[in-house]
């Protein structure tokens, strides 16, 4: 992993198989299957750097040769909460990885003019000391991950209970985001060059929800 000079708590994945399969998903002729598959091993891999802290406990088991103290998860489950719709995409690969974690919905979808945000559909779990793991393919703007990370905190759950997971990040949406939450930290695959006038990611990878469900 690797950060960048101008956002410190940002971590770039930069492991050779995820750039791999990063650059077959920005390939315009990508299938849809392929797309989606893709996305999911990107998002176990990333998964697995982006929990490589959680705490842990020790616990007596019995292996077949001797008793011994052997780590474990500390804490309740971990919740992963996908952005709806393109979130739902990368949520798949963590649950591969974590099948103990809860899952929350967050539905935003992004005004085609003023870009904004609107809400439409939230189911969390409660708090209750969990750490939350939000995902969404495209950190663009930054305004639905920080309204995203809005509807969070109004139920109660702490920006320090907060990862945000996105596999290619404009440097606007990231500046936006951590001007309103610097604390929470983002992980991604890739910080890309800018955004366009219709608030796309170049050089990008299109409408990742259109691609993922083929709604062209
Ligand atoms: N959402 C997308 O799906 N792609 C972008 O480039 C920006 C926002």
């Amino acid at each position: 992993m690797k950060t960048h000079a101008e956002f410190p708590n940002l971590f770039i994945v930069d492991h050779p198989l995820v750039q791999h399969k990063l650059s077959q998903m920005r390939d315009k002729n990508c299938p849809m299957g392929s797309f989606r598959a893709l996305l999911k091993e990107i998002s176990l891999l990333m998964g697995y750097e982006l929990t490589e802290n959680l705490p842990v406990r020790t616990q007596k088991i019995a292996t077949p040769m001797m008793e011994m103290e052997a780590p474990f998860l500390a804490g309740p489950e971990p919740v992963i909460v996908p952005i709806l719709r393109a979130g739902l995409g990368m949520a798949d690969g963590l649950q591969d990885l974590m099948p103990m974690a809860a899952i929350g919905h967050v539905g935003l979808y992004r005004d085609e003019e003023t870009h904004e945000p609107v809400e439409y559909l939230v189911r969390l779990p409660k708090p209750e000391g969990r750490f939350f793991i939000l995902v969404d393919p495209m950190l663009a703007t930054g305004h639905s991950a920080r309204h995203a990370v809005d509807v969070l905190v109004k139920r109660g759950i702490m920006p320090d209970h907060i990862r945000f997971m996105s596999l290619v990040c404009a440097p606007e949406g990231v500046r936006a985001f951590h001007a309103a939450y610097p604390q929470i930290p983002v992980y991604t695959a890739a910080l890309d060059d800018h955004l366009n006038d219709k608030a796309y990611i170049v050089p990008g990878l299109g409408d990742a929800g259109d691609r993922i469900f083929g709604t062209f």
